[in-house]
């Protein structure tokens, strides 16, 4: 009716406490390309591969359903915090990583003001990585970095240094056949030694570069200890975890700020969906997507251990990656003050937005 056409659109304006506006339309609009191309795969199998349709099937209408609808709670000086919302828990959903990455970060500041207010720490953020591999090759190297990665952490030179850590997986995937001037001003000397330069074929074109994200929780006194590790320590330490013939790249480096929020910044759960929501290339879209989907399913992508484990388990948090996705900050509930008002949101597919219901 005309009423209705009259009636103001409400849209969505969801702030964090630091009053950064929250881009949840964005990552929905990324939630439904990556429906796109669930349903593009599922197509693919459509009767010559049932097991695989039905699979895709599952994943494309999970991946709609995620974050439809947002209901608030909204105290009286206009505060707001979400309280009920369906998340697709699917690794490779844009909105959920977001949510995930936000719930890392809040719980990872958590555990650290924790350990600060017991005793000083000194925090190193380590990346541990290894040579680019290809699809096929992309899941016996997930293997063989979990593996590693424990491996590594009972050496004795790393049990000496590290009181606890936080370690996250990344894999990120090189779409580009060409190399960009983007690309080359990045690793001018890597393209160099190969002899490459702008417009030439990219030699990483379809390759997978999985790694590790690792925060370390190390005694305030470490950088001047006899247990220091040199960048080079640590660098073959991680190649001899790896079973690596050669000198893998390896970074250290100290994490600066003492702040709970400093620290926690370095612990980044990061899943680019940028890298497998490839804009105007389909095909090259469904590859990764569906590589990406087998080799993640049920691993853990992020781990806690020593102190920061205890913590973990001490401070009553849930499971970062498949837990709560709606109470990513718990703290932020108590702050709401006086009576509530409930306010509903729905996904809007003429506006693509979230609009007030
Ligand atoms: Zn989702």
């Amino acid at each position: 009716s005309m009423e209705q056409l009259n009636k103001q659109v409400e849209f969505l304006e969801d702030k964090s406490s630091s009053g950064k506006l929250r881009d949840w339309s964005g990552k929905k609009k990324r939630n439904l390309s990556l429906a796109e191309i669930y349903m593009m795969i599922k197509e693919s199998y459509r009767k010559i591969h049932s097991e695989k349709f039905n699979r895709f099937l599952n994943r494309e209408e999970r991946c709609r359903m995620c974050a439809i609808v947002l209901k608030y709670k909204r105290d009286k000086n206009g505060k707001r915090t979400l309280y009920e919302a369906y998340f697709c828990q699917l690794r490779l959903c844009p909105v959920c990583n977001w949510r995930r990455s936000l719930k890392i970060f809040a719980q990872v500041s958590k555990i650290i003001q924790a350990i600060e207010k017991e005793q000083e720490h000194a925090y190193l953020f380590l990346t541990l990585t290894q040579k680019n591999v290809s699809a096929e090759n992309l899941d016996k190297t997930l293997d063989d970095m979990m593996y590693g990665w424990n491996k590594f952490m009972k050496y004795k030179k790393v049990k000496d240094v590290v009181k606890g850590a936080y370690r996250g997986l990344e894999i990120t995937y090189d779409k580009n056949p060409i190399i960009t001037s983007k690309m080359y001003q990045k690793k001018k000397d890597y393209y160099q030694k190969l002899g490459l330069k702008v417009g030439d074929k990219n030699p990483n074109f379809d390759m997978y570069h999985p790694h590790f994200h690792v925060l370390i929780v190390a005694d305030k006194s470490y950088f001047k200890s006899r247990k220091y590790l040199k960048h080079e320590e640590w660098q073959e330490l991680w190649a001899k975890a790896m079973k690596l013939d050669y000198m893998p790249q390896v970074n250290v480096k100290k994490v600066k700020g003492n702040t709970a929020e400093a620290v926690a910044e370095v612990a980044k759960y990061s899943a680019k969906d940028s890298d497998y929501v490839i804009e105007k290339d389909l095909d090259l879209s469904m590859n990764v997507v569906e590589t990406l989907d087998y080799a993640l399913q049920g691993r853990r992508l992020v781990s806690f251990s020593g102190i920061m484990k205890e913590w973990h388990k001490k401070l009553n948090l849930d499971d970062a990656e498949d837990g709560d996705l709606v109470h990513i900050d718990s703290e932020k509930d108590e702050e709401l003050e006086g009576e509530m008002t409930l306010e509903t949101y729905a996904w809007n597919v003429g506006y693509m937005n979230y609009v007030r219901v």
